[in-house]
C-alpha cells in the first residue's frame, strides 16, 4: 500500500465513476433551469461565527462535527458543513434579499467529522434548493416537487416522502415546555445522550436512534398536540399540495431535523434500499434564519440532497448507466516527421468538436491500434513518414464497415464530420 493515502472519510471519485455523478449534476441543473431557479457558489471556507449562529451550538453538526481550526491570521475559520448558512449569509452580504424573493440553489463538497460508513463520509457532496422570501405554503410545495421530480426523473426507485411540522417558535417553545417536564419524569430509562439532550437540545431527543427510547417515547406528548390553529391550517395546505400534485407522503412525527432554524415544514425523502444511511433528501422551512444572521425577517424553504447516497442508488438500480466518453478518432503515427503532425491534426478536430485521443507513445503500429481499439473510437486516423511528406492520412474505420481512405489532412475534419453526422458546433 502506498504510504500517502487520502485522509479518512475523504473520498477519491475516480474516472469510472465520474459519469454518473455528471449524469446527476446535470439533471439537476436542468431541474433548476426550468423551474427558474439561479445557481450561487460560496466559498468552502467561512468565519465559525457563521454556522454557531446559523446552525445552533446544540447540534451535532456544530457541536461535534466541524472542520474548525485557526488560520494564520488567528481567525477561526471552518470548513463549510452544510449549504444554507453560507446561501442566506451571501444573500445578505450582497443585498439580494432587497431585489425581491430569491430562488438559488448550490452544490458541492460538505465537511463534517463523522463516522466513515456507508452513505457517510467525512467531505460529501450536497445539492441544495433555497426559495428565499416565500413565505405561502404553496412554495414548501413547490420545493418538496422540485426535489421529488428530480429523483423520480434520474429514476430512484423506493422513495418514501416523510413530512412533519414543527410548527411555529411560539408553538415549539410551548412543546419545548411539556416535553421537557415529560423528559425529566423518564429520565432514568432514558440513553445517556438523550439524558443530554434534555437540557440542550430536548427536541432531539425525539430523533434518537436507540430502539429502547424510541419505545419509550411512544407515550411522550407530540408536537401535533401542541399546535395553534393556525400552524394546523398552514399544515392541512401543505398536505392538500401534496396530494394535488400526486406526490405520497407519509407523516412521522418523530421527523425533526437536526438543525435548529427550521420552523413549520420538516421532511425527508427515504429510501429502503439504503440501509441505515436512508436519507437521501432532507428540508424544511428556516423562517427565522435570515434574521438569525443579520438579515431582515424573510421567509424561506429549503433542502439538500446527498450526492453519495443518490449516486450509491443509481448504481444500484441496472438500468442507469451514464455514457462513457468514447472518442470519435484515434491518431496513430510513427516516425518523426508524422509524430511532429499528430498533434496539430488532433487540435484541428478538436477544434471542430471532435473528441480525439492521441497517441504519443512513438510505440510500433501494431501496438498504437491495439490501443486504438480498445479506446472504442469510431476511427483511427493514421500517419506514417510517408504520408507525412505528402500531407495526407489513412483513415481507418475501427469497426471494419468502410474500407481505408487516404485522404488530405486538410480534408480530414469534413470526411470525419460528415461520417460521424455531427452538428456544427455553436459559434
Ligand atoms: P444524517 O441523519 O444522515 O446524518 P443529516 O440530518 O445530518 O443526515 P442534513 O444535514 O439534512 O443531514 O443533510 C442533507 C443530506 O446530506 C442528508 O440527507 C444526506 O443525504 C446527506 N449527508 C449528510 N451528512 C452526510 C455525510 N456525512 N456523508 C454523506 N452524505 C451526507
Ligand atoms: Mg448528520
Amino acid at each position: 500500500m502506498p504510504s500517502l493515502q487520502s485522509l479518512r472519510g475523504m473520498v477519491d471519485l475516480l474516472p469510472d465513476a465520474i459519469g454518473l455523478w455528471q449524469h446527476v449534476e446535470a439533471s439537476a441543473r436542468e431541474h433548476f433551469r426550468r423551474a427558474a431557479v439561479a445557481e450561487i457558489r460560496t466559498p468552502l471556507l467561512e468565519v465559525t461565527e457563521l454556522f454557531a449562529r446559523g446552525i445552533g451550538e446544540a447540534t451535532d453538526v456544530v457541536g461535534k462535527e466541524m472542520y474548525t481550526f485557526l488560520d494564520r491570521g488567528e481567525r477561526s475559520c471552518t470548513l463549510r458543513p452544510e449549504g444554507t448558512a453560507s446561501v442566506v449569509r451571501a444573500a445578505i452580504q450582497h443585498g439580494l434579499l432587497s431585489q425581491g424573493p430569491q430562488r438559488l440553489w448550490y452544490g458541492g463538497p460538505m465537511f463534517r467529522y463523522e463516522r466513515p460508513q456507508a452513505g457517510r463520509q467525512r467531505q460529501f457532496h450536497q445539492i441544495g434548493l433555497e426559495l428565499l422570501g416565500f413565505a405561502d405554503a404553496r412554495s414548501d410545495v413547490e420545493a418538496i416537487a422540485i426535489a421529488w421530480d428530480l429523483l423520480a426523473d434520474l429514476g430512484v426507485g423506493g422513495l418514501a416522502l416523510e413530512l412533519n411540522t414543527l410548527g411555529s417558535p411560539d408553538d415549539r417553545a410551548r412543546y419545548r415546555g411539556e416535553l421537557v417536564a415529560w423528559l425529566e419524569a423518564h429520565r432514568e430509562r432514558l440513553d445517556p445522550d438523550s439524558q443530554q439532550r434534555i437540557a440542550t437540545n430536548p427536541l432531539r431527543v425525539l430523533d434518537s436512534k436507540v430502539p429502547d427510547t424510541q419505545t419509550l417515547l411512544a407515550g411522550a406528548p407530540t408536537l401535533a398536540d401542541a399546535l395553534c390553529g393556525e400552524s394546523h391550517e398552514r399544515f392541512a395546505r401543505v398536505r392538500q399540495g401534496l396530494e394535488a400534485l400526486a406526490i405520497p407522503f407519509e407523516l412521522n412525527p418523530r421527523l425533526v431535523r437536526g438543525l435548529d432554524y427550521y420552523s413549520h415544514t420538516a421532511f425527508e425523502i427515504t429510501s429502503s434500499q439504503l440501509g441505515a444511511q436512508a436519507t437521501v433528501c432532507g428540508g424544511g422551512r428556516y423562517d427565522g434564519l435570515v434574521q438569525q444572521l443579520g438579515g431582515a425577517p424573510t421567509p424561506a424553504i429549503g433542502w439538500a440532497l446527498g450526492m453519495e447516497r443518490l449516486v450509491l442508488l443509481l448504481s444500484q438500480a441496472a438500468h442507469v448507466s451514464a455514457p462513457a466518453a468514447v472518442p470519435d478518432l484515434y491518431v496513430v503515427s510513427r516516425g518523426e516527421a508524422a509524430e511532429a503532425l499528430a498533434l496539430p491534426v488532433a487540435r484541428r478536430c478538436r477544434a471542430s468538436g471532435l473528441v480525439v485521443e492521441l497517441d504519443g507513445s512513438g510505440a510500433a503500429f501494431a501496438k498504437q491500434f491495439r490501443r486504438a481499439d480498445r479506446s472504442g473510437a469510431r476511427f483511427a486516423a493514421v500517419i506514417g513518414d510517408a504520408e507525412a511528406s505528402e500531407g495526407l492520412a489513412v483513415l481507418k474505420d475501427l469497426r471494419g464497415e468502410r474500407p481505408e481512405q487516404r485522404l488530405a489532412i486538410a480534408a480530414l475534419v469534413d470526411v470525419l464530420r460528415q461520417l460521424l453526422a455531427r452538428r456544427e458546433p455553436v459559434a
